[in-house]
């Protein structure tokens, strides 16, 4: 027998890495978009048909390439970005492999117009299944558009592993998502199906995860920074209070590349302990910046996983931080918080053990509590779950109050801004004021859904809303039930709706804060099967309505909220089942004296 071994040609050659580099459009569209930011483009165009499948086109207005470069640009190896392998050491750009064209060529139809500023005419290029169709010059813009048509058209079993259009367009955004939060200061514009998705100016990095994630992050985002010798940490972190209970906006990156750090995720986490519940995850926008030398770059370009050198000192750095930050901006009267008065880090010895900073942060803090006024804690456990209880079941408990019963007029005290005690002829009621609340709010809504659906108040101005993509696509499942209670909602276009009216109990302004905080609960409530989705609807405005514990009340108010309590179907037990009351009979109180 003859010799055997031949080299492949290389248009299966770059299949073959094609499969590592592009498995889905969102990869190919990751490579693209770094591609821009390395030709240091301050303006992006991303544009998707069929969720890339059949259309995929990033434009830049970047450095371009020459006549020579068009065509070298797709070539396996082919970069400009490193020359030597000592180059990879202090690598600062997203590509350096010179493998992304080249990949995508050879499984895609591609054209690609490019211009440098200082040339007269720019370059075209088809190429298809790694095959040049045609190179002639043509006039467009500085810059680089290439556009990358019915991928996999030639590896027919690879194009039928790709997911929905829905689910292939989630992971495109989640690429685009990256790349706009580590480069806030370059424009971006998202177009899916010829309509804007997302539109993105230049900016700082809060407003840019405000313009990405929607109007409400403004308020939930608190700063990191840290500066040691080891690590320059920078970016925002999400107020303990709006924990999710989905894995959602949780975004690390170093040296400007989004990554994965499972240890470093920990460190953050924990920062966060004992402060949101141990089912929920915290928003973290969390940027490092290290000496590239103290990281393995040479990673596969797909892997998002990273290797530090110092990665034990890097935890303690981090949750130091983040720790910090939360002390810092609870501005929690009762928090003990002492700051380092130095946070200069010395960077440790080879076996010196890392002492992380101590930071004092009080145990009793709890975020879902306003304080208002510091003396109004109630104790509040965390971890305790709360039950559920379907009107069924509260329906078939036994009330502690009995209906003939009726407290005596003005014969209500608040204590604490929180709980108000009042009596009848048989005992002695303790009443949690924000729990009471939530119950008569929920039978009144409940009621208006059930008899008279659509009660509502209008609205003298519409207001508009904007939501984030996932809120609004939330929002338009809920719609209906919203409209049900009293809410009265036109869609607006691009993820913004018109209100024209909202539930009786809601005062004006209140509608578009209402609707965004519901949408809030309802992502982190988990759906309870043994309600319906209305009593969850109606559960979570309930919540948001209510008078909050530590609001001081008029008599008056106090009067009310006991006697409609009372006149409640089911007065015993929050909408959430937890107790509004806790009764103490004369009975009891008697006996007790006695011994
Ligand atoms: P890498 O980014 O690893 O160098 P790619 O295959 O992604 O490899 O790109 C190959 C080369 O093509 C780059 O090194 C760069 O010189 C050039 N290039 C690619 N995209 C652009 C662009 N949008 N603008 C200017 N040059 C580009
Ligand atoms: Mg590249």
């Amino acid at each position: 027998m003859g010799d055997l071994i031949r080299l492949l040609p290389d248009s299966v050659a770059n299949q073959i890495a094609a499969g590592e580099v592009v498995q889905r459009p969102a990869s190919a569209a990751k490579e693209l978009l770094e591609n821009t930011v390395d030709a240091g483009a301050s303006e992006i165009k991303l544009i998707v048909k069929e969720a890339g499948k059949s259309l995929l086109q990033v434009i830049d207005n970047g450095c371009g390439m020459s006549e020579r470069d068009a065509r070298m640009c797709f070539e396996r190896h082919a970069t400009s970005k490193i020359q030597t392998a000592n180059d990879l050491l202090a690598i600062r750009t997203l590509g350096f492999r010179g493998e992304a064209l080249a990949s995508i060529a050879s499984i895609a139809q591609v054209e690609l117009k490019t211009k440098r500023t200082e040339d007269e005419i720019g370059s075209c290029i088809e190429i298809e299944g790694s095959e040049l169709k045609s190179q002639s010059p043509v006039n467009c813009p500085n810059g680089t558009s290439i556009a990358v048509k019915n991928l996999f058209f030639n590896v027919p079993a690879r194009r039928n592993f790709l997911k929905s259009n829905t689910l292939e367009l989630k992971y495109l955004i989640e690429e685009f998502f990256r790349v706009a939060l580590v480069n806030p200061g370059l424009a971006f514009t998202f177009y899916n199906q010829d309509k804007i998705l997302f539109q993105v100016p230049a900016s700082n990095l809060k407003q840019r995860i405000v313009n990405l994630f929607g109007l409400p992050f403004n308020q939930r985002l608190i700063p990191v920074e840290q500066q040691t010798d080891l690590v320059n940490i920078t970016g925002y972190i999400g107020k303990p209070e709006y924990a999710k209970k989905t894995r959602g906006e949780q975004y690390f990156f170093t040296n400007g590349r989004f990554m994965k750090s499972p240890y470093l995720h920990h460190a953050i986490e924990n920062a966060f302990k004992e402060l949101i519940p141990s089912d929920s995850f915290p928003s973290y926008f969390i940027y490092l910046e290290v000496d590239p030398k103290s990281i393995d770059v040479n990673i596969h370009p797909t892997k998002t996983e990273i290797n530090f050198l110092e990665i034990k000192s890097i935890y303690a750095i981090v949750h130091a931080a983040v720790k910090q930050s939360i002390g810092k901006f609870n501005l929690s009267p009762t928090l003990d918080f002492e700051t380092e008065p130095s946070m200069m880090i010395p960077l440790p010895g080879k076996n010196q053990a890392i002492i992380p900073p101590s930071i004092t942060i009080n145990p009793d803090y709890n975020p879902f509590e306003k304080k208002l006024d510091p003396q109004s804690r109630i104790p509040f456990h965390l971890k305790s779950a709360v039950h559920s209880l379907t009107e069924e079941e509260t329906e078939s408990l036994d009330s502690l109050w009995k209906k003939d019963e009726i407290p005596e007029p003005a014969r209500v005290i608040q204590v604490r801004n929180s709980l108000l005690l009042t009596f009848t002829q048989s005992g002695v009621f303790i009443i949690d004021q924000q729990n009471a609340h939530e119950r008569i709010i929920y039978e009144r809504l409940m009621n208006q859904a059930e008899h008279s659906p659509g009660g509502s108040q209008q609205q003298l101005l519409p207001q508009t809303i904007t939501l984030t993509h996932e809120d609004a696509q939330l929002f338009m499942e809920w719609k209906d039930l919203f409209e049900e209670i009293g809410f009265d909602i036109r869609n607006f276009g691009n993820n913004s709706f018109l209100l024209h009216a909202v539930p009786a109990d809601c005062r004006h302004q209140q509608g578009a804060d209402l609707i965004e905080s519901v949408l809030e609960s309802l992502k982190t409530s988990s759906r309870n099967v043994k309600t319906s989705d209305k009593q969850n609807l109606i559960r979570a405005v309930s919540r948001k309505l209510s008078v909050k514990n530590g609001k001081k009340l008029h008599q008056q108010e106090m009067d009310m909220l006991v006697e409609q309590l009372f006149a409640c179907k089911v007065p015993d037990i929050s909408p959430d089942g937890k107790p509004t009351m806790i009764k103490i009979p004369f009975e009891e109180m008697t006996k007790k004296f006695k011994n």
